[in-house]
């Protein structure tokens, strides 16, 4: 017994848009355009896909889409607010690029490895002056805090 193998990436829920019941895709099959099994109605036509750790790889090894990936969190409003418009996004795209959101408090291992944190921010006056994502040396925060 191989004690190394990852285990086999989870199957996507993937609500049918048509009939509305929810199919369990096998990630590996993306890039294939699978129907639902219940009205066999195509699935994953412009639908935003929820990934996670579990998954996120394999899902970017099926498809040759771009991909652009929505880092959300449930406590976040800004986040939550857009959902509609990353929604209307995704179908636009439909067939031209993939919209994905994770959740990054349930997935820290993605969070972790395409972060925005740490974020330093510059005021002066209470106003944004500079702003500057990702771990920097002393002299570059320096440089950053006297502008
Ligand atoms: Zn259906």
């Amino acid at each position: 017994m191989d004690q190394t193998a990852a285990p086999p990436p989870s199957p996507l829920h993937v609500p049918c848009t048509h009939c509305g019941a929810t199919n369990r895709v096998p990630v590996t099959r993306l890039g294939e355009a699978p129907n639902c099994g219940r009205c066999g109605k195509p699935l994953l036509q412009g639908q935003v896909l929820e990934l996670s750790d579990a998954n996120f790889d394999a899902a970017m090894a099926a498809t040759a889409l771009p991909v652009l990936v929505d880092f959300w969190a449930p406590w976040c409003g800004p986040c939550r607010a857009m959902a509609p418009a990353f929604a209307q996004a995704a179908g636009q795209l439909a067939g031209k690029a993939l919209l994905v959101k994770v959740n990054s408090d349930d997935n820290p291992a993605l969070s972790a490895r395409f972060a925005v944190l740490p974020t330093l921010v510059r005021l002066q006056g209470g106003q944004e002056r500079a702003r500057q994502s990702g771990a920097l040396p002393a002299g570059a925060i320096v440089a950053l805090a006297t502008g």
